[in-house]
This record gives structure tokens, C-alpha cells and sequence, in this order.
């Protein structure tokens, strides 16, 4: 038999966060790879605009930032759900984390004496958000692509992984399919993590890259790995009417602001204070509120105005966003306001780890979007997650390396022979079968589902409806095939695989949103109004079984912080 790839950890992810974790690894001297669905610099990490937050008290108006600061801004911008012994390392090990960033040579914007700029983002009390124009996460994933090279990162590209293998409880390496030849491939690891991203795809109107199904969460989730707080979706904004491409909320942190059809400034009667810089969740729902209410304009819109900043101001700080603006809606934003409604754009939830991307299973961690520490809570405030790949992608790849360094799992070369016939078998079946549903039929059915049902307004039948919906989703998907056969770059093949992990996923969102008879951050439910801290100050964990999730809960940590309103 000949001998399967092997690497003592092997790194799910080619973003921002798997490439720090693989950093990390290599560092430490064990021998990583990383495996990548796409070249690790089309990863959606790329996209991110804005900023990455970090208490380096740089801004004029922001001396007094402090990481303490920045700690009880997340705590509660989180709506108190977020774990204050996370927040705090992350609030902590920032400012360390930027300035590697910038000595490995990510070109930050400037403020005038020379020092990374820093402008505000919704609900942090001070500009604490370092940027590099609006291309921040371009930047930054191309300075760590750099790093990775120089160590001589392996990186296995264009492989769609499908399952792990499994001993026990034990996750020794992956299975994948190889995009460009059609192959399989069983990749054994002594520890694996997963740093595959957001599930932003299982929704309609997503500012999400399309490569960013969430399926990395199914495979933990099959696995036995609970996923924690998945009800928490984050909905942003500022998208662009039509195709949902997002507005950076650095657009409003430089002075944007929003308006109604009848021309108010409608943040005011939401937010008092922090105004058009409200968190996420609640400017999401402020702008929805006026579109529902007839406030919006006809076809469901309002306005961001960046009129006011002035041309200069524009073209230096946000570029991209005019960009995208002329050529994806006509519009010019120098001259014009740009029509934005709410999309989906984040994953709170994710693969339940503690502060060293541990999971539940030996053998496995995860960090990234897909990981869930907890750090953004019940809401994630702007900034924060480009902050928590690179900082815990490098906690993960230090604590992997540390658990492998010197005593080698023993492996099972028959369950990584197992797990490759599973996973032949499961495409073959895709193909070969005789079903007759079609796969894009079955996803554009869960995505519009997902948003008009588990959406930014949700309540007790919507819910009920969007679980009956997934079900009979899921049966159909038993009766799929897949619309194409070839062997060389069949992405329908890998997509209709995924979209089985996808409805799983959806799954557990509906579900713990229907458990859970409280609003808090992102998750609103008109029925229950208000925050419930005494029945409902818990994080929610999803086990599969066959029947469906299996809800547990568990503690929040609260530490220097006790929960109180969220008024901004
Ligand atoms: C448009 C946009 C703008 C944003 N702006 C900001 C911002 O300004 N500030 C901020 O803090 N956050 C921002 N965010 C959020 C932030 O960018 C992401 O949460 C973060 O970059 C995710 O990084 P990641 O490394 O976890 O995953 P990703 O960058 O999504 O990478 C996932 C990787 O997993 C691989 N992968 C996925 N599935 C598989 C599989 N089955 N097999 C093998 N490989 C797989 C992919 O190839 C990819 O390399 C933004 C997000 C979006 C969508």
C-alpha cells in the first residue's frame, strides 16, 4: 500500500486564520501544511475592509484607549454573552498583534506623525480600528501569504475537504477531493484545525464570498464537535441594493451617515448617542424597521451619504468603496448617495474551542470565523474578527505544536483508508444516483428561506415554518444529483457535496433560535422582546444526531463586567 500524505498538523483554511496558525506551527518547529480550497490569497479574509481593532491609543481623539476599554466595548457590544476571560486576552494581546502585522510589513494607513491611523467603528468608544485604506484584509492576508511562504509552508490547494478521519473520538487527518483532477486523497495529521470560515452562503443576500458554505462547521459538527451559539447571525448594515456587496462600516466611521426617504437621519431615534456608530445589530434592525414601516425607499431601501466627506477624503480613505459603487451599481459616491439595505455578513456561533482553539474532540482545533471562543458573543462589533483570526490562529497553531512536538499520535492508516472510501463513495453517489432534484434548486430554497425566516425579525412561526422547511429540504436532498459529471474542476460536484453539511448547519441556526424565548444582540425575536439574563445568560451547544441538533447549554464567563442594559 502506498503511503499517504502525512504532516504532524495540518491546517484546514488558507485565510487569514490558518495561515497565522500555520505561522505559529512552523515557528514552533513542527511540520505543518495547510490545505486550501482556494490559493489561500482568494480567501474571503481578502475582502475585509475596514479595520482590525486594537487599543494602540494612536488616534488624536483616542489617547485614552486602553485594551481594558476595548474589553468592555466587546463585553458589551456582545449584549453580555460574549466569555470576559476571552475578550480579555483578545483586548490584551492586540496592540502585539497589529505591530507584527506592520513589522511584517502590512502597509497600514498613517496618521501624521507616522503612526498606524486608527478611525472609529461602530460601538467602540474611542478609533480603535487600524486600517490600511479600505482594503484591510487584502493587505493583511497578502503580508501573512508572505510569511508562510518564507517558512516553507506546504499548501495542498484546491482541495475541498470532506471528512475527517476519525480513531475513537481522535481526529487524525482529512479526506479531500482534489479540485483539478478529480482525485481523493486521505491527509493524515497528528492534530488538525480548522480554520475554513463563515457559513454566510446558507443565507440569501449575503455580503459573503461564495466559497463560504460553512461546511468546515458541518464536518466538526458529524464529527461529535458541538457547535456553540450558531443562532447568532450577524446581519451588516450597509450593503449594496441588489447584490449585497458590502459598505464598510468605516464609510460611517469617516463620517458617513444615514437617511430615510423623507430625508432624516433616522439613528437618532434609535441611538441617541453613538447614532449612525450604533452596533450592528441594532442599525441592521433601525434600518429594516424604516423600510418595513415605509420610511425606506420604493424596492426596500435607505441611503449612506458619504457626500459631505468631500472628494479628497473619499478617494484617500475609501477608494474601494467608490469603486465598487461605480461599477456594480452606477453610482458615485462623490456625487451620489449610495443605496444600501441589511445582508447577512458574519457567523457569531461556530465550533465551540476554548482560548487555545481547542475543541471537544482530541485531535482537533479550530479558530477563525468558524470557531466560536467565545469573543463576539451575541454580537461582534466591527474590527474584532480580523483581530480574533490572527490572534487565535496563532494561539490554536501554538497549542497544536505543543501537543505534537515530540510524541506523535499513534496512527490508523484503517481509518484513514475508511474515511477515504466514505467520502468516494458519497460523491459517486452524487453522480451516479437516479434522483432528480436539482441541487441549485434545493440551496436557493434554503438560502431565501433562511433570510426571510431566521432572518433580522424573527418569531415563533416564522421559525416553526424555517425548521419544517429544512426538513423537507433535507429530504429532497436525499433525491439530488449533481447537474455535472466531469472529472477537472467540477465545483457543482464539491457544491452540491457541501450543500448536505449546509442544511445541517441551517439546521442548528433555526433550532437554537427557536429554543432560545429571548432577544439579545443579533438575535431578535419579537415575541420575547427583551434580554432574558435569567433564564437565558447561557451559550447554546449543538450535538448531531440523527434526529436532528441535540441542545445543551452552558455557563457565560463573566468576570469584571456584570450584565447590564445595552443603551448606546
Ligand atoms: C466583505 C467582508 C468584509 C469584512 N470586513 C471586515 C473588517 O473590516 N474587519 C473585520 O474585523 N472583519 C471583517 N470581516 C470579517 C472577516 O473578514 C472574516 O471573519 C475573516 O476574514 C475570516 O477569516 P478566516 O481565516 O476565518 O476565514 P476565510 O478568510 O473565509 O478563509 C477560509 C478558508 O477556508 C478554506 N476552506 C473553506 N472550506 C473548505 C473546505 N471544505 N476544504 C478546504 N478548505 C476550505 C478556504 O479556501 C479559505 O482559504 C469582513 C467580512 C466580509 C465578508
Amino acid at each position: 500500500m502506498r503511503d499517504l500524505p502525512y504532516n504532524q498538523v495540518l491546517v484546514v483554511g488558507g485565510g487569514l486564520a490558518g495561515l497565522r496558525a500555520a505561522i505559529e506551527a512552523a515557528d514552533r518547529g513542527v511540520d505543518v501544511a495547510v490545505l486550501s480550497l482556494v490559493p489561500p490569497v482568494r480567501s474571503h479574509s481578502g475582502a475585509a475592509q475596514g479595520g482590525v481593532n486594537g487599543a494602540l491609543a494612536n488616534a488624536e481623539d483616542g489617547r485614552d484607549d486602553t485594551p481594558e476599554r476595548h474589553a468592555f466595548d466587546t463585553v458589551k457590544g456582545s449584549d453580555y454573552l460574549g466569555d470576559q476571560d476571552a475578550i480579555q486576552i483578545m483586548a490584551d494581546e492586540a496592540p502585539a498583534r497589529i505591530i507584527e502585522m506592520e513589522h511584517w510589513g502590512c502597509p497600514f494607513s498613517r496618521t501624521k506623525d507616522g503612526k498606524i491611523a486608527q478611525r472609529p467603528f461602530g460601538g467602540g468608544g474611542f478609533p480603535r480600528t487600524c486600517y490600511a485604506a479600505d482594503k484591510t484584509g487584502h493587505y493583511m492576508l497578502h503580508t501573512l501569504y508572505e510569511q508562510a511562504v518564507k517558512r516553507r509552508v506546504k499548501v495542498y490547494m484546491e482541495w475541498a475537504s470532506a471528512y475527517f478521519v476519525v480513531d475513537g473520538r481522535r481526529v487524525g487527518g482529512v479526506v479531500a477531493f482534489h479540485l483539478p483532477t478529480g482525485q481523493f486523497e486521505a491527509f493524515q495529521a497528528d492534530a488538525v484545525i480548522m480554520a475554513t470560515g463563515g457559513y454566510g452562503r446558507i443565507y440569501a443576500r449575503s455580503t459573503n464570498a461564495i466559497i463560504n458554505t460553512g461546511y468546515g462547521m458541518a464536518m466538526a459538527y458529524l464529527a461529535g464537535a458541538p457547535l456553540e451559539d450558531m443562532e447568532f447571525v450577524q446581519f451588516h448594515p450597509t450593503t449594496l441594493l441588489g447584490n449585497n456587496i458590502l459598505m464598510t462600516e468605516g464609510a460611517r466611521g469617516e463620517g458617513g451617515l444615514l437617511f430615510n426617504a423623507k430625508g432624516e437621519r433616522f439613528m437618532e431615534r434609535y441611538a441617541p448617542t453613538a447614532k449612525d456608530l450604533a452596533p450592528r445589530d441594532m442599525v441592521a434592525r433601525a434600518i429594516q424597521t424604516e423600510i418595513n414601516e415605509g420610511r425606506g425607499f420604493p424596492g426596500g431601501y435607505v441611503n449612506l451619504d458619504l457626500r459631505r466627506l468631500g472628494k479628497q477624503k473619499i478617494m484617500e480613505r475609501l477608494p474601494g468603496i467608490r469603486d465598487i459603487c461605480i461599477s456594480f451599481s452606477g453610482v458615485d459616491p462623490i456625487t451620489d448617495p449610495i443605496p444600501i439595505q441589511p445582508g447577512q455578513h458574519y457567523s457569531m456561533g461556530g465550533i465551540g474551542t476554548d482560548v487555545w482553539g481547542q475543541s471537544e474532540l482530541p485531535g482537533l482545533f479550530a479558530a477563525g470565523e468558524c470557531a466560536c471562543v467565545s469573543v463576539h458573543g451575541a454580537n461582534r462589533l466591527g474590527g474584532n474578527s480580523l483581530l480574533d483570526t490572527v490572534l487565535f490562529g496563532k494561539r490554536a497553531g501554538e497549542r497544536a505544536a505543543q501537543v505534537v512536538k515530540g510524541k506523535p499520535a499513534p496512527r490508523n492508516e484503517k481509518a484513514a483508508q475508511a474515511a477515504l472510501e466514505r467520502v468516494r463513495k458519497a460523491y459517486a453517489g452524487l453522480i451516479a444516483g437516479t434522483g432528480k432534484e436539482d441541487p441549485n434548486q434545493i440551496r436557493d430554497e434554503m438560502r431565501e428561506s433562511m433570510f426571510e425566516l431566521v432572518g433580522i425579525f424573527r418569531t415563533q412561526d416564522k421559525l416553526v415554518q424555517a425548521v419544517r422547511k429544512l426538513g423537507e429540504l433535507s429530504e429532497r436532498y436525499r433525491r439530488v444529483r449533481a447537474c455535472y459529471d466531469g472529472k477537472k474542476f467540477n465545483w457543482d460536484l464539491v457544491r452540491t457535496f457541501e450543500l448536505g453539511g449546509q442544511l445541517l448547519v441551517a439546521e442548528v441556526i433555526a433550532k437554537g433560535a427557536l429554543a432560545r424565548q429571548e432577544s439579545r444582540g443579533s438575535h431578535y425575536r419579537v415575541d420575547f422582546p427583551n434580554r432574558d439574563d435569567q433564564s437565558w445568560l447561557k451559550h447554546t451547544l449543538a450535538h448531531y444526531s440523527s434526529q436532528g441538533p441535540v441542545l445543551k447549554y452552558k455557563p457565560v464567563t463573566v468576570a469584571k463586567w456584570q450584565p447590564e442594559a445595552r443603551k448606546y
